[in-house]
């Protein structure tokens, strides 16, 4: 029976998939290959934050490491926990696989989850122009707003994916960390509402690509709920929005060469950084 359960919710993980995934080939493997694919994404947390090197996110990194023997320990934010349930899985049909550390995280780990520390994503309201950039990043449509208008997440819907932060121009996103308990079983069902929730994204998204009549930017699917509350239009100069604009996206430039650098050490970054950080000051 229990393998019933697992053999039909494999199933129905890997059909009727987004348009993003035909690449993936998945329908032609064998269904041996589909099953450990299936099982092995059902551990992913299911953020699509993409830090595992597959931006289109988890279901691809499953893929690879079944496929293309990629190393499974890159779920960031899955952590240890992950990194040993795929493991296991592998190890399955091969006993000489080599256990491996998680991929760290910069969050620190939570002493119960053994997972890094999950955070949330706040819009500083006051701060926000209204430029829609973050709701396009958003893997679950968590962002909320209209043009010109500030925009807000619903924190329950957000996932911490954290890539709603780099397309901010005026660096209004803060991460706040929360603290919680989950069951396996709750984790499990939230993982597969994450799942649903990205491919409802993606689906939406093509929608609107393959709709030459529709010129608007994409929106969130939530953003109804919120018609009321993002009503309050920002008045801000056009001098001040361009040197607010110009100073973000000379922070964020800062922040990825700082990143960069405190990975290995580059004297041609190193000068770029101390002439971006001129620059900022100066402004
Ligand atoms: S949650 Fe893990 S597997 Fe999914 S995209 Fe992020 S790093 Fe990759
Ligand atoms: S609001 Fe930001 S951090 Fe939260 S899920 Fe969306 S993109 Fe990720
Ligand atoms: S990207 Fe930043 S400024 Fe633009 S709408 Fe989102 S939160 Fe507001």
């Amino acid at each position: 029976m229990q393998s019933n359960i697992s053999n039909n919710s494999n199933f129905i993980r890997l059909t009727n998939l987004p348009i993003l995934f035909d690449s993936l080939d998945i329908e032609r493997l064998p269904a041996a290959t589909q099953a450990k694919i299936a099982r092995i994404d059902a551990c992913l947390p299911q953020t699509q934050c993409g830090l595992c090197d597959h931006a289109d996110g988890c279901l691809p990194y499953a893929v690879a490491i079944v496929i293309d023997s990629e190393p499974y320990n890159k779920c960031v934010p899955g952590g240890q926990p992950v990194t040993d349930a795929i493991a296991q899985i592998i190890n399955q049909d091969s006993s000489d696989t080599q256990p491996l550390n998680a991929e760290p995280s910069k969050w620190p780990i939570d002493a119960s989850s053994q997972r890094p520390v999950e955070v949330r994503a706040v819009i500083r309201e006051d701060d926000c122009i209204g430029c829609t950039k973050c709701i396009p990043a958003c893997p679950v449509d968590a962002i909320v707003g209209t043009g010109k208008h500030m925009h807000t997440i619903f924190t329950d819907l957000c996932t911490g994916c954290e890539l709603c932060i780099a397309p901010c121009p005026v660096d209004c996103i803060d991460l706040v960390t929360i603290e919680r308990t989950l069951s396996t079983a709750e984790r499990t069902l939230e993982q597969e509402d994450l799942r649903q929730r990205y491919h409802t994204h993606l689906r939406r998204v093509s929608k609107q690509l393959a709709d030459s009549s529709n010129s608007k930017p994409v929106v969130s699917m939530v953003e109804a709920k919120l018609n009321n509350a993002a009503s309050q239009s920002l008045n801000i100069s056009e001098e001040q929005a361009k040197n607010t604009i110009a100073a973000a996206k000379l922070r964020s430039k800062i922040k990825k060469l700082e990143k960069q650098l405190s990975v290995r050490p580059n004297e041609s970054k190193q000068l770029e950084l101390e002439e971006l950080q001129a620059k900022l000051a100066q402004l």
